[in-house]
């Protein structure tokens, strides 16, 4: 069972959605345009139940099987916002707002699940329920966690989800997937030494805070050599070091560090951050200083569960008649909050050999979409089948 008949009927159709939606970027929680639209074409394709506003500016819609047996319920999830950046694509669709641009493909990953959810509300050839939800805000606003802070999951009893990448550089509209960790955690961190100011002749007299910043850079370097299991993949980066003097004979009383932690399971994460506080606080401690720290959490590792990860390849399989092997990858994703809310898989779908993303040149492959959309309709046929 390849490509379905009826997305390449619909082909000319949904790349003409597509390309409007490229025409017309918007970024983070922005969407109001593209929601708009998403919101009609539901309406208009007769799902069961439309809804905006889910996490400010995203949108739901609930397609019924034709049975309802099972009681099962599916979410098949589509981000929809832009990048602020200029386009230089050449496309003759290119960007029309200054400064915005789908350089990520959400255009072609909003495209494709409306063309699924078209044909599953003509067709209804299933057992359970399909829930479509499209997100704004992917790149940065967590509109994945935003959506799902406001009930998406428990309003409408969401018990696996399923989420779609294009994918550069792989051949158009074949799959990719890796079962367990598979997007990166990308956190944050300031940490700001206090100590006692002073002139850099008399040090006694002073704490002297460069000195115990730079214990604690060191020391910061144990938690990927000492705290973590040599298997597991932790990177700890101190990126900025200011001291609060510009002299040559002033010992400084302050200085302000920033840095990045990437982590691959939440548990090696929760260990990195416990151990990057209690290492500056304790060095800082030591020494006579003190250390603040603060540790902001940025997207989770996106994790894919085993079982609904197995299917996924196995449904990638039956359209494109292989599903490759992805490759660990160390950007975030916002589709991990509801990874984390529910068990599900994220797949990768081949872009052919374009620009990468978040580049001025990108542009989504429209010749994707007949494989995205059916592999979205055969998820739903199978997952929920009919008698
Ligand atoms: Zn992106
Ligand atoms: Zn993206």
């Amino acid at each position: 069972m390849p490509i379905k008949n009826r997305f390449a009927e619909l082909l000319p159709e949904i790349t003409e959605w597509r390309r409007d939606l490229h025409r017309h970027p918007e970024v983070l929680f922005d969407t109001h345009r593209t929601s708009g639209i998403v919101a009609e074409k539901l309406r208009e394709f007769g799902c069961d139940e439309v809804v905006e506003g889910i996490g400010r500016t995203g949108v739901v819609g609930v397609i019924r099987g034709k049975e309802s047996k099972s009681g099962k319920v599916i979410g098949l999830r589509a981000d929809m916002d832009a990048l602020p950046m200029t386009e230089k694509s050449g496309v003759p669709y290119e960007s029309e707002t200054p400064g915005a641009m789908h350089a990520c493909g959400h255009d072609g990953h909003t495209a494709m699940l409306l063309g699924a959810a078209r044909y599953l509300a003509e067709t209804r050839n299933f057992d359970g329920t399909a829930v479509v939800i499209f997100q704004p805000a992917e790149e940065g606003g967590g509109g994945g966690k935003v959506m799902c802070d406001d009930g998406l999951m428990e309003r409408w009893g969401i018990e696996e989800v399923y989420g779609m990448h294009n994918w550069p550089g792989l051949p158009t509209g074949s799959f990719s997937i890796r079962p367990g960790a598979f997007f990166a955690a990308a956190d944050l961190f300031e940490i700001v030494i206090e100590g006692k100011g002073g002139h850099a002749a008399k040090p006694h007299e002073t704490i002297d805070s460069t000195l115990v910043a730079s214990h604690v850079v060191v020391a910061l370097q144990s938690i990927a050599s000492r705290n973590a299991n040599p298997v597991e993949q932790v990177v700890v980066s101190v990126t900025s070091f200011e001291t609060a003097s510009k002299a040559y004979n002033v010992i400084p009383p302050r200085v302000e560090m920033k840095g990045t932690v990437r982590t691959l399971s939440p548990e090696i994460r929760d260990l990195a951050e416990e151990r990057l506080k209690k290492i500056a606080e304790a060095t800082a401690e030591a020494y006579g200083a003190t250390a603040e720290v603060v540790y902001e959490r940025n997207y989770p590792v996106m994790v894919n569960s085993e079982r609904e990860t197995e299917f996924a390849a196995e449904v990638a399989t039956r359209v494109a008649g292989d599903c490759a092997a992805a490759d660990l990858v160390m950007g975030g994703e916002d589709f991990a909050f509801m990874l984390e809310a529910r068990p599900g898989a994220y797949i990768l779908v081949g872009n052919g050999e374009t620009a990468p993303v978040h580049n001025p040149a990108y542009d989504f492959n429209d010749e994707a979409i007949p494989a995205g959309c059916s592999y979205w309709a055969e998820l739903v046929e199978r997952r929920l089948p009919a008698a």
